[in-house]
């Protein structure tokens, strides 16, 4: 299957199809994602309920299962300004898989930017909720940290 697109919103069956979305999204922000990871729990669940705040760049996830709470890739540095709201689906439900992107400096393995895609486990609509400038660092630790 693929990403497809009813009215304003488009819809995908998996991290694949959110990968795509951030891909394209990223490409009208002139910053391109080019590393990708997803967000999976430490008891092994993968849906979320998200919370954010792009100004203070800080994204909070809890796990439906187990109840967990992570925050995101270095979301701890700026927790403590960031005024954290959760995000709701079009459909009205609340729970989402997560596929994290970064954008990187060129020559460099360094995050520029932050893409927070996610799919709704409800009705499937895909989308980046979020993304902001970010000084992350090293790639691969900031994208094991999602
Ligand atoms: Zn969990
Ligand atoms: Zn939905």
């Amino acid at each position: 299957m693929a990403l497809r697109k009813k009215g304003r919103y488009w819809y995908g069956d998996g991290p694949e199809d959110t990968q795509v979305e951030v891909q394209r999204y990223s490409k009208s922000n002139a910053y391109v994602a080019t590393r990708f990871a997803a967000s999976a729990c430490t008891c092994g669940h993968r849906s979320f309920r998200l919370e954010s705040d792009e100004e203070a760049g800080a994204a909070r996830r809890t796990c439906t299962a187990c109840g967990s709470v992570h925050l995101m890739g270095d979301s701890a540095e700026y927790a403590d300004e960031a005024e954290l709201e959760g995000h709701e689906c079009v459909c009205g439900e609340e729970t989402f898989e997560l596929l994290s992107g970064v954008a990187l400096y060129t020559d460099s393995n360094d995050v520029r930017w932050y893409y927070l895609g996610c799919r709704c486990t409800s009705c499937s609509l895909v989308g980046v909720f979020a993304d902001w400038k970010c000084e992350g660092g090293d790639a691969d630790a900031f994208l094991a940290a999602v």
